[in-house]
């Protein structure tokens, strides 16, 4: 079965970036837009997840991601939905040494 390419994101809390734009932070899952729950099954409004429509899953990844700065925690069962390698070492914010 194929990863959905096109996902969105669905998250528990946001902020409002220093552009000015919605991004989202806490907790974020997956979510396909028209779907009203997230790649993993959880009811968006049960839950009190927040939609992005605007912003892709891709860029909610603290590794790669642009829109990740607040993110906290990544839902390892949308991650694995998305089709996150095996192999990728569970991330971890970790503070450069000065
Ligand atoms: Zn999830």
């Amino acid at each position: 079965m194929k990863p959905p390419r096109d996902a969105a994101v669905a998250a528990s809390s946001r902020w409002t970036d220093p552009d000015g734009y919605r991004s989202p932070a806490g907790s974020v899952h997956a979510w396909l837009r028209g779907t009203n729950q997230t790649v993993c099954g959880i009811p968006l409004s049960r839950a009190g997840l927040m939609r992005f429509p605007h912003i892709q899953w891709a860029d909610v990844q603290p590794a790669t991601g642009r829109d990740a700065d607040r993110v906290q925690e990544v839902c390892p069962r949308c991650a694995a939905g998305m089709g996150a390698r095996r192999d990728e070492r569970p991330w971890r914010r970790v503070n450069p040494r000065p």
